[in-house]
């Protein structure tokens, strides 16, 4: 699990990473709100640790402000109140835990809010033309049904659920089980015939390779 922890106290941010690390989570630190949407535009998080008094504004804000492909995100706050908790969970917050928490704690909230079904998941994700509905997996090119494999439509499922270059390592954990063998060129292979199926919709050019990390969906500009 990767997480990304939102929290400009340095100190208690350097030893809740230590704890998780030492749990299994893997964590970024993101000081302010505006490295946090850098971090969230270019990686995948599994979840998300929100401070709410953050130096250049208030999660509270930032949660009313999110959008449906954002991860789960679990409100780490020194507010207590009912009416302050209360407020968080209404904002958008999947989860509130109050300061300060023990380690233990926040890495069990982590895994219940990540093995939660996606229910709170856009069914409907789409970029430019392209659109995919995730209960049916009925994709869709400029409103005509285009026909996809089920490995070639969760990679396109992959691609829409992240912003910027999704890396290999995602790809391959949302794209093959666990006891499946990936050779280094089976996703080459796979993004190659989905590229050739978004193509023969009319959508040239929008699957892009960037070598030695991953791949991304869109306009080259979007990169
Ligand atoms: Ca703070």
């Amino acid at each position: 699990m990767r997480i990304l922890l939102i929290e400009d106290n340095e100190r208690l941010s350097a030893l809740t990473e230590e704890g998780l690390n030492r749990r299994g989570i893997a964590v970024d630190i993101a000081p302010n709100l505006g490295i946090a949407r850098e971090f969230l535009a270019l990686g995948s998080f599994d979840a998300v640790i929100l401070d709410l008094g953050l130096p250049d504004g208030d999660g509270i804000d930032w949660l009313k402000a999110g959008t449906d492909d954002r991860p789960p995100v679990l409100v780490l706050s020194a507010r207590h109140t009912l009416g302050e908790r209360i407020l968080g969970l209404d904002s958008g917050a999947d989860d509130y835990l109050v300061k300060p928490a023990e380690v233990d704690e926040i890495a069990a909230r982590l895994r219940a809010l990540t093995r939660r079904p996606k229910s709170r998941q856009a069914k409907r994700l789409s970029r430019g033309r392209i659109e995919l509905d995730t209960d049916t997996r009925e994709v869709r090119v400029s409103d005509h049904a285009v026909f996809l494999g089920r490995k070639e439509t969760d990679l396109l499922e992959a691609l829409l659920r992240r912003k910027g270059v999704v890396s290999r390592e995602a790809i391959e954990a949302a794209v093959y089980g666990l006891s499946d063998t990936v050779t280094p060129n089976a996703l080459e292979a796979l993004a190659s015939r989905l590229r050739r199926r978004l193509a023969d919709a009319g959508e040239n050019d929008v699957l892009h390779t960037v070598r030695g990390v991953g791949y991304y969906l869109g306009g080259r500009s979007e990169a």
